[in-house]
């Protein structure tokens, strides 16, 4: 697939110049690309050109939205994006008082296979490129844009797939998300969750990134952690805690540590303790995430009194945390969910 929002301004124009181009289509293109534009829609450009690029394969934009539902109860949006090979991805518009936050997807399927998770289920189909991460974005955004009101303000890599699995088109979607001439939207407003691959969580830091890194942790114990996620059999939770404090020494950005409750598992008194005892002096930040049911999966969710006990531990061991707040209950709940039940109905 020939993907013009692959491109960055310079590449775009040095394509631009074979087909005899000025030097300011480029950036007539990148501007009708960054506001959701396929070739045919755009009305300044040259026929002959579009006719040329069309020709040769290329498109604008790596996907079209298939389907969104909108959550009755919070505004919440979920989006169904079918790629260009026809594969299915998915991801989910929260609507905050600050901005609007767009959680994009990475990879189609992905290859951590984390109990929890149904975005594994199937297991990895194929890393995104950076454009397709990017046309999640610039489509969501150029259909929620309301006069100056910006569309997508925030983005939060924490659909499908494992973001640092696909590192070199992750970052290169960090560059081109953040350009001025394109969506401008600021790199600090961005975090990326990893199950914690600390080689690249290192290399990330090393290479002057600085989203917000949230780091999925799940359990304090190696062995109860490699029950729950097969990559705990390659790096100990020692070693995750340590690439999230060098993260932090290098960015200045404080980490978050993600932590779903699963009733009976992770959620015990010494779990809590432990969990304390790793980070306490560290300056980062705990996530509660209520688990949601898979079915596939079979795990249940902590209950609140669970919950509630966990997190009085944390607070009488000064660890900083929050319980996330579910949004969208209403339409279909945890990352990978929507695309399978899709596929599944589509095979019927
Ligand atoms: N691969 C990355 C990002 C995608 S998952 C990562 O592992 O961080 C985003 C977050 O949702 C992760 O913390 C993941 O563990 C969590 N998650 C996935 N399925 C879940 C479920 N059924 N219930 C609760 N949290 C879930």
């Amino acid at each position: 697939m020939k993907l013009l929002c692959d491109l960055t301004p310079e590449e775009l124009a040095a394509l631009l110049k074979e087909y005899g181009q000025p030097a300011f289509r480029a950036k007539q293109i990148f501007g009708h690309i960054s506001s959701g534009r396929e070739l045919d829609e755009m009305s300044n450009v040259p026929k002959e050109l579009i006719r040329r690029l069309k020709e040769d394969g290329w498109r604008a934009l790596g996907l079209k939205i298939e389907q969104s539902y909108t959550s009755a109860i919070d505004g919440t949006v979920k989006y169904l994006y079918a790629l260009g090979d026809g594969n299915i991805i998915e991801g989910v518009l929260m609507r905050y008082k600050y901005g609007n936050t767009l959680c994009v997807s990475t990879q189609v399927g992905c290859a951590m296979g984390c109990r929890f998770c149904a975005s594994t289920l199937g297991g990895l189909v194929r890393d995104l490129t950076a454009g397709e991460i990017l046309s999640q974005v610039i489509v969501v955004n150029a259909l929620n844009t309301d006069g100056d009101k910006r569309g997508v303000t925030n983005v939060v890599l924490m659909g499908s797939g494992e973001p640092l699995d696909n590192y070199d088109n992750v970052t290169k979607f960090l560059d081109l998300l953040s350009l001025g001439d394109g969506l401008n939207i600021s790199k600090r407003n961005v975090s990326l969750s990893t199950c914690g691959l600390c080689e690249k969580m290192i290399r990330l830091a090393d290479s002057g990134y600085t989203p917000v890194l949230t780091v999925s942790l799940h359990a304090p114990f190696d062995e109860l952690r490699k029950k729950i996620m097969p990559i705990a059999n390659k790096y100990t939770v020692a070693q995750v805690i340590d690439a999230a404090k060098y993260f932090f020494e290098k960015t200045g950005r404080r980490v978050i540590f993600e932590y779903s409750m699963i009733s009976g598992e992770n959620d015990t008194e010494e779990c809590a303790k432990e969990l304390s005892r790793l980070l306490k002096g560290f300056s980062c930040h705990v996530n509660i995430i209520r688990l949601n049911y898979v079915k596939e999966r079979g795990l249940i969710g902590s209950d609140e009194k669970a919950i509630d006990k966990f997190v009085k531990i944390l607070d009488n061991n000064g660890v900083s945390h929050s319980v996330r707040r579910s949004m969208g209950s209403d339409i279909e709940g945890a990352c990978g969910q929507l695309r399978r039940k899709y596929i599944d109905e589509n095979k019927k």
